[in-house]
């Protein structure tokens, strides 16, 4: 059966078909790290198994800390921009094109801009241990250091926001540029591809959220640098499975990378607080 269709194809649709499925050799190097295996998140270097303050942990809503707070600045969200997606062997990550755009609040000094966005999938923290399909990380850094990494050598230089996308029946329109364009990369790690249209961040923030949790942790991938403040979002947006399903498909470095969520870490000594406030400001 199989050959007889085969011998129907020419070349050219043969190869269009191989490349769907990701069946072409991929030639790449394994990675130090993965998700699982030898190179799993046990194994991972340095601090990542020595710190104290490591990301992403479990929040205990009962004993999440309620404060007053003054409302997180989202400064230029809500306008549109170029972007590009690319599979980075880990994650698709997610970098806008143009103008800095800045958050701002209570516990963020000025000067913080986004430097780019990736998915988790599942999510990395989980709510009175609860999973949710899909979290979503805008990764701010202090832009008196040259770049990320360098932020990442100093504390207090990145806030994360972290957005949790519980499941629903229906696609998240919004998701949808962002699941085509990792249909394309997702056969090969460093593909990258320009985004149709343009995003606008805001519109992958929920629109109705109060209240926030915030504690002190780590980067999430090695080297688990730590003094990351985490703001993680109440409210949840929403995905579905097939939109799941697509980022499920995505190539790593050791083959289809499953999940890309690292197992909660110890609190230790650190509070969780629930910030609350009235509404997002986006200007
Ligand atoms: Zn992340």
């Amino acid at each position: 059966m199989m050959s007889i269709l085969l011998m129907k194809m020419d070349l050219g649709h043969l190869l269009v078909i191989l490349t769907l499925l990701c069946t072409g050799l991929q030639g790449a190097a394994a990675s130090e790290w993965g998700y699982w295996g030898k190179n799993g998140p046990e194994s991972w270097p340095g601090i990542c198994t020595t710190g104290k303050k490591q990301s992403p942990i479990d929040i205990v809503t009962k004993d999440a800390i309620e404060l007053n707070s003054i409302p997180l600045n989202f400064s230029q969200y809500n306008l549109a921009f170029p972007a590009t997606l690319d599979n980075n062997g880990h994650s698709v990550g997610i970098k806008l094109h143009g103008a800095p755009i800045h958050l701002r609040g209570a516990y963020v000094p000025s000067g913080f801009v986004l430097e780019q966005m990736h998915f988790h999938w599942g999510a990395e923290h989980t709510v009175d241990g609860l999973r949710d399909p899909l979290e979503l990380h805008l990764v701010h850094y202090n832009t008196q250091y040259a770049n990320l990494s360098e932020a990442a050598q100093h504390g207090d230089a990145i806030f994360v926001i972290s957005v949790l996308f519980k499941l629903s029946r229906y696609d998240n329109p919004h998701l949808k540029p962002i699941v085509e364009a990792t249909k394309k990369v997702s056969c090969k790690v460093g593909r990258s591809t320009a985004i149709k249209g343009e995003l606008i961040p805001s519109l992958f923030l929920p629109k109705n959220y109060k209240s926030h949790y915030y504690y002190i942790g780590s980067l999430t991938t090695p080297g688990c640098q730590e003094n990351v403040g985490w703001f993680v979002l109440t409210e949840k947006l929403t995905v579905s499975q097939s939109q799941v399903n697509v980022f499920k498909r995505v190539r790593g470095d050791n083959g289809r990378l499953l999940y890309n969520y690292r197992p909660t870490q110890k609190l230790n000594d650190r509070e969780v607080y629930k910030m609350t406030w009235h509404g997002l400001r986006a200007d």
